[in-house]
This record gives structure tokens, C-alpha cells and sequence, in this order.
């Protein structure tokens, strides 16, 4: 059993300064597989004074040295990917097809994050006045679990490249990866300061972070319930906050949609990662007038998908990361059949032979009402719900009727339509016809899906502040 003690502060690891020890499961067999040892808040200040001192001279640098500096840490990345693998297959249980996609994000996210800063607009002149894009501080970067090393990466990544200096708090269930990032980043020769990585628990670690004077900007990942309690905290200071929030998001199959490339597309953009992503498309809608059809294609397509071992190669949808997370699914499968909503495939308990781990079965809905709670509230696994269409203006209507605004997919033959559908829909990514990452194009969420964007220069203005010199 692995037992990690330390947080890393001012480039030098230390034992963290709390008494508690947080238990790591794996998953798939429902086991504790180590412990960390959680951070405090004499760490969390230790952190952000060591960013503080960091600042001065990190926000002086020339992009040629931040570009090194990242180089550094893309490849000491490079490097622990491997070991990255196996620490996001054991600690939630991602299946292959998506855990090799997570061990390799790191690394392409901080190239992105290169290619954006080579080409960032520091200056512009706007007629007597000279702008200048001037770092904000030290960052507090707080991540969730179902994507830590990467959300770390990107954000630490975007700050540098900024000239911001950071303390990261990871999520506390994501214990491994940390580690593995932290090794990494030590390896990479970081200037010390520039970069702090503390464990412990949000409502303690978390919280010092986000009301600290000390502290310009947070930067978070996670529930929409916790990014209202960070923006709170975040307000007396006046920090600048980017919130990464959750989501509902709908996938519209139009009515001149061909089946068989559609349905695979809605499948998997609503069981993507186990059904446990912000951006999972959850809500199906399909047309009135094809109802029948698009159930039946579902349906066979759901009933096919294997959800088991992640280490399998067949398999699609591993674990829920924990016991809360199993129960919570469990919950929502059971209030979608009170809601009076028809269970077309999966429902609860778990799959066949499928063992003691948080394994959950596929599950789809149909005759959803937008207005039932299975619709409206993110589930964060694997159940999709069908809800019927009229027309288009129903469809787009039902689509943003939601408090959530973070992605969509609109699926149909006649390109030029789904584009003007998509163009209605409230929502910070629509994707035409296509599951299609754009990895320099902004990403963050409209409405209770969060505030300000990542990725592309947008990632890297988020750390910054407009400054105008007129003469
Ligand atoms: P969470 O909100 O429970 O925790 C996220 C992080 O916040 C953890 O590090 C946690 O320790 C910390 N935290 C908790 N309370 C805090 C507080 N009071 N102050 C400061 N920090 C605090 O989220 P989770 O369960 O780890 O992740 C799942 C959620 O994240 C889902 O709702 C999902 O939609 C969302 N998410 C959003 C995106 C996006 O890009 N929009 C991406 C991935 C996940």
C-alpha cells in the first residue's frame, strides 16, 4: 500500500503539516489501495508566500524563458506518461480507450499552451494608448478528479506562459496523479516558487486559497456548488475568477439525421469517460416524427456497450470513482423510473460478474420530460435521457432550457442547418456532426456551467490584466 506524505513547496518536497490521512481506492474492486497525507492551512500559506516572493521575478521574464521553462515541464511530462497510465487506471478506473487519451493530454495541452504564447499579443496599440497584457499575480489553481494531471497541466501551463506564479490544489481523491505530476515538475527544474502543489481538503486547503489577499486569481475546475462557494470566498478580495462548471448539455438529432452515423456520435459523447465528464451530452433529443426509430437505434447501441474491467480492451465505461458517486447513480436510476420516465435499457445494480467495484450499467430513458430532475440536474455517470421534439424551434427551445450552458452536438445531414441550430443554442462549444476537439479555440461554460474561458490565447488572457500607457 502506497503511503505519500508531501507536498511540494518552493521546488523542495516536504512533509505536509496535517494530521489526517485521506484513504486512495481503486475503483475496480471497491479496495484502498494507499493514503495521502493532507495538507493545512500553515502549508497553504507556506504556498502562497512562496508564489508571492516567486512573482517578482517570474513576471519579469521574457517569453523566451517561459517557453523554456515549459519546454522543461512538457518533457519531464513526456517522461512520466507511462507512469501517469497506470496511476489514472488504478485511482478511477478509466477504460483504455480514454486513460492512453488522459496519460498523453498533459503533454499536448502544455505544446498547445506553447504555440498560444509564441503567438500572444502582449502589446497592442489602440490610437495615443499603448495596451499592455500585464500578469495578475499569484493563481490558485483547484482542480477536480476526473481529469487532475490534465486540468493541472493547462492551467499551470496557461499561468506561466502569462507570468503568473501558482498554488495548486488538486482534488484530494486524485492523490497518485498529484504525485506523479509533482516528481515531474520537480524533474523539470521549475524555478522554485513558480509552481506550489499542496494536497488537502477543499473546505479547508481550498478555502484558504480562495479568500487569501495574497492570491490575484483562482482558477477551478469542479461542481457548480463549490464554484459558488469559491466565487464567494474569491469576492472580498476582489480576485478575478475562471470557473470550469458542470453541465447538462443536450445532443440534438435533427429529423434528416442518418442513424447510423448519428446514434454512435450521441453514444458516445454521453458516455464519454464513464459518463463522468462536464461535457457528457446527456440529454438526446430527437424528433416527434422519428421517435420510435431513434429509440430503437439507441437503445440496441446502449444494450452493446460493455462496461466492466478497465483494463479490458472491449470495455467502454469503467467505475464510478467512489461509493458516493456508485450511490448517486443509483439514486438518479431510481428517481428517473418515479419520474415516470421508461427505462429502455441498463436501470439499477451493477452489470454481470462485474464484482464488488462501483460499476454501474448503462442506462438509457426515454419519454423524459425536460422538466423531470434526470433532466435537469447532472447526474455524472452513465444514464441518458430521450426527449421528443416537434420541430426545430422546439428542439433549440428544449436545448436551452437548462441552467447549464457548456456544450452541445447538433447531429443532422444538411450541414448548413445543424450550423444555424447551433448558432441558437446557449452554450460555450457546439459541436456540428462532430466530437472533434479544438484545442486552440476557447472552452468554459455559458449560465451555472462557470465564468471566463480556458485554452487558446483566451487561456493565457485569463491570468492577465489590460493596462492602458497613453503619452
Ligand atoms: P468538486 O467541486 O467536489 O471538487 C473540485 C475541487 O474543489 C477539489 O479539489 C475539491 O477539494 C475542491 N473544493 C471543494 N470544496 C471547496 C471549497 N469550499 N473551496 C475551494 N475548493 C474546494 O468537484 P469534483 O467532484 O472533484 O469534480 C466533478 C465536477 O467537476 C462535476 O460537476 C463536473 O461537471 C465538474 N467538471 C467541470 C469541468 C469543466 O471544464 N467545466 C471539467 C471537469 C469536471
Amino acid at each position: 500500500m502506497q503511503q505519500l506524505e508531501h507536498v511540494w513547496i518552493n521546488g523542495e518536497f516536504t512533509v505536509a503539516q496535517g494530521e489526517t490521512y485521506f484513504d486512495l481506492y481503486n475503483p475496480s474492486c471497491a479496495e484502498v489501495t494507499g493514503r495521502i497525507r493532507l495538507a493545512n492551512t500553515e502549508d497553504a500559506l507556506r504556498a502562497i508566500a512562496a508564489a508571492k516572493a516567486a512573482f517578482v521575478h517570474w513576471s519579469q521574464s521574457r517569453v523566451d524563458e517561459r517557453l523554456a521553462v515549459l519546454q522543461r515541464m512538457r518533457d519531464a511530462m513526456a517522461a512520466c506518461q507511462d507512469e501517469l497510465l497506470r496511476a489514472i487506471i488504478q485511482e478511477y478506473g478509466a477504460p483504455a480507450s480514454r486513460s492512453a487519451w488522459m496519460a498523453s493530454y498533459p503533454v499536448a495541452v502544455i505544446d498547445q499552451v506553447m504555440q498560444d504564447l509564441r503567438e500572444f499579443a502582449f502589446f497592442t496599440t489602440v490610437g495615443k494608448a499603448q495596451v499592455k497584457m500585464t500578469p495578475l499575480g499569484v493563481a490558485g489553481l483547484i482542480t477536480p478528479w476526473n481529469s487532475n494531471a490534465g486540468f493541472i497541466c493547462g492551467k499551470l501551463a496557461a499561468a506561466l506562459a502569462a507570468g503568473c506564479t501558482a498554488v495548486i490544489k488538486p482534488s484530494e481523491m486524485s492523490g497518485l496523479q498529484t504525485h506523479v505530476v509533482m516528481k515531474a515538475l520537480h524533474a523539470a527544474a521549475l524555478p522554485p516558487g513558480v509552481c506550489n502543489i499542496i494536497t488537502g481538503y477543499g473546505a479547508e486547503v481550498g478555502e484558504v486559497i480562495s479568500r487569501h489577499p495574497d492570491v490575484a486569481k483562482i482558477s477551478f475546475t469542479g461542481s457548480t456548488q463549490t464554484g459558488k462557494a469559491i466565487l464567494r470566498n474569491a469576492a472580498d478580495s476582489f480576485k478575478r475568477v475562471t470557473l470550469e462548471l458542470g453541465g447538462k448539455s443536450p445532443t440534438i438529432i435533427l429529423d434528416d439525421a442518418d442513424l447510423t452515423t448519428a446514434v454512435p456520435l450521441a453514444i458516445q459523447a454521453g458516455f464519454m469517460n464513464s459518463g463522468q465528464a462536464c461535457i457528457a451530452g446527456t440529454r438526446i433529443l430527437v424528433p416527434l416524427s422519428r421517435k420510435a426509430e431513434c429509440e430503437e437505434a439507441l437503445r440496441r447501441a446502449v444494450a452493446a456497450i460493455k462496461s466492466g474491467d478497465p483494463l479490458d480492451p472491449q470495455t467502454e465505461i469503467g467505475p464510478m470513482v467512489s461509493e458516493k458517486q456508485w450511490q448517486r447513480v443509483q439514486k438518479y436510476i431510481r428517481l428517473g423510473l418515479e419520474e415516470g420516465a421508461r427505462l429502455l435499457a441498463g436501470g439499477e445494480g451493477r452489470p454481470e460478474n462485474s464484482g464488488q467495484g462501483w460499476f454501474v450499467k448503462p442506462t438509457l430513458f426515454t419519454d423524459v420530460d425536460n422538466n423531470m430532475r434526470i433532466a435537469r440536474e447532472e447526474i455524472f455517470g452513465p444514464v441518458l435521457s430521450i426527449i421528443s421534439y416537434r420541430d426545430d424551434d422546439d428542439a433549440v427551445a428544449i436545448a436551452n432550457d437548462t441552467d447549464y450552458g457548456l456544450s452541445a452536438l447538433v447531429l443532422g445531414s444538411d450541414a448548413r442547418r445543424a450550423q444555424r441550430i447551433g448558432e441558437r443554442i446557449a452554450s460555450g462549444r457546439v459541436q456540428i456532426n462532430t466530437l472533434a476537439h479544438e484545442a486552440g479555440a476557447p472552452f468554459g461554460g455559458f449560465k451555472h456551467s462557470g465564468i471566463g474561458r480556458e485554452m487558446g490565447r483566451w487561456g493565457i488572457a485569463a491570468f492577465m490584466e489590460p493596462k492602458a500607457l497613453i503619452s
